[in-house]
């Protein structure tokens, strides 16, 4: 243990809630849940569904890992782990998804156009022209790209993505998201399934009311295809306005997950507000030990994101 641990391992409350979407080295994911399992107590979702309603107390250093957007390489990469470690995970889908090999996330769609044009020129966008030259330009044009689509309404930018995909004039890959049959297998072996909206928008770029629809409907759907559906929820893209904030404590949510790095207090944190930590798909043990105790310096603290 470092100095570092040691010191954050003595104060009590603390949550920290890791966030994976997928994994590409599984040796390395290997490593870090070997890591957890013989140093964190990791809790399940019920355990902390359970602190909320009966104001039952966590172990001290208390870990939760969630997977967001439900991608076939949960189920093939990850869940074989964390099964041989006995560790619980929550596995949050966008229920629009499932089923529907023709429906790819934008940003894969755009992702795999730049990785598969063989375009070398340059690109003509509302940002301006974009070079496709060198591996490096197109990864940086690709950027600028992902932060302007974040700025459209939902269904403008499903347009604009589709257009800009046409231009580069690359196939498009069928769907990488797991589909119900295999959802309930996971399930049915312990993985708790969360809401995480139908068709994955930024709800702050629909309307309240298509906000309201894709909230509850993707619980809906997962208490129709699953059976059970806990009244959990993460934010697309970690994205919340206190309308939207609002709309979950309307509909009887106990519990919300945003993208905002930190370690929650819980005797503070607000529970439809509650802090995550992303562990990226190439991540190793060190950065995993890295973000855990850094983290601590995010306790409680967040920005407010402007209102739709
Ligand atoms: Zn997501």
């Amino acid at each position: 243990m470092t100095l570092l641990e040691r010191a954050e391992s003595k104060q009590p409350n603390l949550l920290r809630i890791l966030t994976y979407h997928q994994i590409e080295r599984p040796e390395a994911f290997e490593e870090q849940m070997s890591y957890l399992a013989s140093s964190y107590p990791v809790i399940s979702m019920a355990d902390l569904l359970n602190v909320y309603e009966t104001g039952a107390k966590l172990p001290p250093r208390s870990v939760m890992i969630t997977f967001d957007d439900a991608y076939r390489n949960f189920a093939e990469c990850a869940w074989p782990i964390m099964k041989r470690h006995n560790l619980p995970v929550t596995l949050f889908v966008p229920t629009a998804f499932p089923d529907h090999a023709e429906r790819i996330f934008w940003w894969d769609r755009l992702r795999q156009a730049f990785n598969l044009t063989s375009r070398r020129d340059t690109l003509a966008t509302p940002l301006g022209p974009l070079s496709l030259a060198t591996k490096k330009q197109q990864e940086k044009s690709l950027k600028r790209l992902e932060a302007y689509v974040k700025t459209l309404s939902h269904e403008k930018a499903l347009v604009w993505v589709e257009q800009i995909c046409q231009e580069l004039d690359a196939p498009c890959l069928k769907s990488n998201v797991l589909g119900w049959y295999d959802l309930r297998q996971l399930a049915a072996q312990g993985v708790t399934l969360g809401a995480h909206s139908r068709t994955h928008p930024l709800l702050n770029r629909v309307s309240l009311q298509a906000a309201e629809a894709e909230i509850v409907g993707s619980l809906q759907d997962l208490e129709k295809k699953i059976g059970i559906a806990p009244p959990i929820f993460a934010y697309p893209h970690g994205q919340f306005t206190e309308k939207i904030v609002s709309i979950l404590r309307h509909a009887g949510f106990a519990l919300a997950f945003t993208t905002l790095r930190g370690t929650n207090d819980l005797r503070h944190a607000d529970r439809l507000r509650l802090r995550r930590i992303n562990i990226g798909s190439r991540a190793n043990l060190s950065i995993l030990r890295a973000r855990l105790v850094h983290s601590s310096a995010y306790v409680n603290r967040w920005r407010p994101l402007p209102e739709a």
